[in-house]
């Protein structure tokens, strides 16, 4: 047996109440197995410890002193909920928010430069921020993050097309000695020379995430860019090449419909050619959605199995050319689902309004620049959680489950979600499984012997 990702200590301890010697037992309700070539993998989504067995040990892993005691194999009877609460519980209230905030998603414009059908934004207002809500955001910021370091997400409208509400930004910031970096969601269009230039020494930008729909024809199509004479694609491509060669991470995101998801296929073997082995480059692909709703019921099962065999053959067509994205798995505990549930991040729009979701700049705020304080009852609005569904009972997936009531995201549970959240894990299993072999020393090594009667 090897252990492949360490163990959250802190969980182990709050859990030493619940623990017993002596049991009848069985796996975990929160732990998946995966075989690999080599054994099998087990993975305990509430302690985040990840082992290796042979497959020898996992035929009797009830009898194993190890998985024992580290919360792989627990009593017949013990209810999986009530520890995952109390962890809960208990991590609440040592990183309770000193009211401090460190992330801001800030629309530096609600305009844009493409015309996609699909935006969750369209028919809303383009306006700019003016340079003195620029002023008063890195004032907020100033006076909102407790001295911390903090993370900028540039976003919009297409960020890009108001470069100077960064610029203030990012000057006060640097003035008044606070740190920073950014990430930007953008379509990459007006990265020339000079912004990318700026984006890596002025903005301290590290990621920017950047959306592709399609091969050359196609995202010409759906982007329809306001400019006339001109390629699109090929400048967007080109683009992304000047970003990496400036150790920007980039990430493209493939938006994925039934219309457009054979063309994806194509395009991801263009992606292979141009970018491939490119290691700050990743790509994953996303089910798009009638106004970006997720919402199952609109769906039949045969349109459900549809779209997942679709974007099972992209996401190996992807992870055949070394771009799927490769996330591995994280020894944190997931407290919140987004920054809409998480004390420390607001967004701020161009007019100076304060929310806490990136899909709204009209609506659903808590704040503005201009008072202090939030909206007690909105913020709590945003924290409130779906109702449990009958399938939450057994769900390996509880421990990093949650459900915002008003994500228009992903607020509802229903089979395909589990599915793929259940793939996703299991990806992260493996990628973490690989990049551990890679490093693999021996110190990791556990002989079941060492283990016997500890407690
Ligand atoms: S994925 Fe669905 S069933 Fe599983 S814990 Fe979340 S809401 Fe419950
Ligand atoms: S849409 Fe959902 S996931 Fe996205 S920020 Fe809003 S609440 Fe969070």
């Amino acid at each position: 047996m090897k252990v492949v990702a360490q163990a959250n200590e802190a969980v182990l301890t709050i859990l030493k109440r619940f623990l017993k010697t002596d049991f009848q037992g069985r796996l975990m309700k929160y732990c998946l197995a995966q075989q690999v070539e080599d054994g099998v993998l087990l993975f305990n989504l509430m302690t985040r410890e990840m082992v290796l067995l042979t497959e020898e040990e996992y035929s009797r892993a009830t009898e194993l002193d190890y998985l024992r005691q580290r919360w792989f194999i627990v009593p017949e009877q013990l209810d999986e909920k009530e520890c995952m609460e109390f962890v809960r519980l208990i991590f609440k209230s040592k990183t309770k928010s000193k009211g401090e905030i460190t992330g801001y998603t800030i629309f530096t414009t609600t305009d844009c430069n493409a015309r996609c059908f699909y935006c969750f934004e369209l028919g809303r207002s383009r306006i700019p921020m003016s340079e003195e809500t620029a002023h008063k955001t890195a004032e907020y910021i100033k006076s909102h993050c407790g001295g911390k370091k903090v993370k900028i997400s540039w976003f919009g409208g297409e960020p890009l097309m108001n470069p100077t509400a960064i610029d203030i930004i990012c000057d006060d910031l640097r003035e008044a000695g606070i740190e920073f970096t950014s990430s930007m969601v953008s379509n990459g269009y007006l990265f020339d020379d000079a912004l990318a230039e700026k984006a890596e020494n002025k903005w301290n930008l590290k990621r920017i995430q950047i959306t592709l729909d399609g091969t050359e024809d196609v995202y010409n199509r759906i982007k329809a860019f306001v400019y006339s004479d001109t390629n699109p694609y090929q400048i967007v491509l080109n683009n992304i090449r000047r970003l990496l060669d400036r150790e920007i991470q980039v990430v493209i995101r493939l938006n994925m419909d039934l219309h457009n998801a054979e063309d994806l296929l194509v395009l991801a073997e263009e992606l292979t050619r141009r970018f491939g082995g490119e290691k700050l480059l990743r790509v994953y692909a996303h089910h798009l959605f009638q106004d970006g709703v997720a919402n199952a019921e609109r769906y039949t099962d045969a349109e459900w199995n549809e779209r997942e065999a679709a974007m099972n053959r992209l996401n190996e067509k992807l992870l055949g050319g070394g771009l799927l994205s490769r996330g591995v798995i994280s020894r944190d505990v997931k407290m919140n689902h987004c920054m809409a549930d998480n004390d420390k991040c607001i967004t701020i729009v161009p007019d100076g309004n304060i929310g806490v979701c990136e899909h709204y700049s009209e609506t659903e705020f808590v704040g503005h620049l201009d008072r202090e304080g939030f909206d007690a009852e909105m913020v709590a609005a945003w924290k409130q959680t779906m109702p449990e569904v009958p399938e939450c009972a057994d769900c390996f997936y509880y421990p990093e489950c949650y459900k915002l009531k008003k994500c228009l995201n992903e607020s509802v549970c229903y089979p395909v979600f589990r599915r793929n959240q259940e793939e996703k894990v299991r990806q992260r299993m493996l990628n973490t499984y690989e990049k551990w072999l890679k490093a693999e020393g021996t110190e990791n090594v556990l002989d079941e012997e060492d283990f016997v009667g500890q407690t």
